[in-house]
C-alpha cells in the first residue's frame, strides 16, 4: 500500500481526510510541520497532504523546505486550505505543490486527485528505476554508477574508510559470441552478473554493468588484502558455473578482475582510481586472464596466479 502523510494542525480535519483515503492507502497524520519533517526523514511517502494555515511553521514554509532538500523534493504535495483566493493558490503551485484543494472539499474529488497523483508518482519512480537499470542483467547501469560512485566516494573520504574499485571483464568473449551466437552471449552476461551480484550482497557493495561485457563494482570498508581475497572468490564462482567456452579460448567461461583499494582523500578523484583498476585489468589480461590483479595505495601489487 502506498503511504500518505497528512500534515494538519486540526485533528478533526486530518481524521476526516484519513477516513476518505484509508481504505486504499496507508495514511499517517501529524499535527505540526516539524513532526512532518521528522516523519519524512525516516519513512518513504508517496504523497503529502499539507494544510497551509498552521501555527509555527506554516504549509508554505514547509513546502519550501521540502523542495530545498534532496530527500524530500520528489514527493508530491497537495495543499489543502481554506485560503481559496487565487494569490495563495498561485503561491502554492509556484513553490512546487502538484495540486491545490480548497475547503470545503468533496470527498470524491479529494480521492480522485489523490489517486491521480499517486499514479503519476508511481510512473515517475518506475521510469527513474528503468533509466538507472541495465535491461539485460537487472543490475545498475552506467548512469547509476556515475551518480552513485561519486556519492559513495565522498562518503568514504569523509569517514576515512577503505574503498575498493574493481573492473570485471569476460575473457575472450568475442570468441564466445563467434562460436555460440550473440543471444547465447547475452545469457552468459546475465549469468555472470547474477553470480557476481550474489557475492556482493552487503548494503555498501555496488555492482554496475559498465559496457558490453564489462562490469564495475565497488566495496566499502575492506582493506586491500581482504578485498583481494574476496574478489578471488567471486572470480572462482564464475569459473565454477562451468559454462562451456570455445575450446580455443579455454574450457569454461571466465572473467578477469582488476582492482585497487585506497582510503580516499578529499582531493582524490574517483575516476583516477577507476583508471588504476582498468590498468590492473589490463595486467590480468596480459598475464593470462582468469585472474585477479590488485593494487593498494602503497603500490603493492598482487597477481592471483603469479
Ligand atoms: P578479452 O579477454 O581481452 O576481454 O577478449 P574479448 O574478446 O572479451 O574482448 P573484446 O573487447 O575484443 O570483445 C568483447 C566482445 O564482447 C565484443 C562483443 O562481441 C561482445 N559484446 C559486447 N557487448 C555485448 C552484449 O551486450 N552481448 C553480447 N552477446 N556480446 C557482447
Ligand atoms: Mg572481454
Ligand atoms: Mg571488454
Amino acid at each position: 500500500m502506498e503511504k500518505i502523510l497528512i500534515i494538519d494542525d486540526s485533528a478533526v480535519q486530518a481524521s476526516y481526510l484519513r477516513s476518505i483515503l484509508d481504505s486504499d492507502y496507508d495514511v499517517t497524520m501529524v499535527q505540526t510541520a516539524e513532526d512532518g519533517l521528522l516523519r519524512l526523514h525516516s519513512e518513504d511517502y508517496s504523497l503529502i497532504l499539507l494544510d497551509v494555515v498552521m501555527p509555527g511553521m506554516d504549509g508554505f514554509m514547509l513546502l519550501k523546505k521540502l523542495q530545498d532538500e534532496m530527500v524530500t523534493r520528489h514527493i508530491p504535495v497537495i495543499l489543502i486550505t481554506s485560503l481559496s483566493d487565487i494569490e495563495n493558490e498561485q503561491r502554492g503551485l509556484t513553490l512546487g505543490a502538484v495540486d491545490y484543494i480548497s475547503k470545503p472539499f468533496h470527498p470524491m474529488i479529494v480521492k480522485a486527485r489523490v489517486n491521480t497523483h499517486i499514479k503519476l508518482y508511481q510512473y515517475r519512480k518506475q521510469i527513474e528505476y528503468q533509466s538507472m537499470t541495465d535491461q539485460l542483467t537487472g543490475v545498475a547501469n552506467r548512469r547509476r554508477h556515475d551518480r552513485h560512485s561519486l556519492i559513495k566516494w565522498q562518503e568514504a573520504a569523509r569517514l576515512q574508510i577503505p574503498f575498493s574499485v574493481c573492473i570485471f571483464d569476460i575473457d575472450n568473449f568475442k570468441k564466445y559470441n563467434d562460436m555460440f551466437g550473440h543471444p547465447a552471449g547475452d545469457t552468459v552476461i546475465s549469468a555472470v552478473a547474477k553470480t557476481v551480484s550474489a557475492h556482493l550482497r552487503r548494503s555498501t557493495d555496488f555492482l554496475a554493468r559498465y559496457g558490453g561485457e564489462e562490469f564495475v563494482a565497488f566495496l566499502m570498508g575492506n582493506h586491500s588484502n581482504k578485498a583481494f581475497e574476496y574478489l578471488k572468490q567471486v572470480r572462482q564462482a564464475v569459473e565454477d558455473l562451468h559454462i562451456p567456452h570455445d575450446p580455443a579460448a579455454g574450457q569454461w567461461v571466465t572473467i578477469s578482475i582488476g582492482g585497487v583499494t585506497t582510503i580516499p582523500k578529499m582531493e582524490d578523484a574517483y575516476c583516477n582510481y577507476l583508471k588504476v583498476a582498468d590498468t590492473m585489468l589490463y595486467e590480468a589480461k596480459r598475464s593470462g586472464r582468469n585472474r585477479v590483479v590488485w593494487t593498494s595505495e602503497d603500490l603493492e601489487r598482487w597477481d592471483e596466479k603469479a
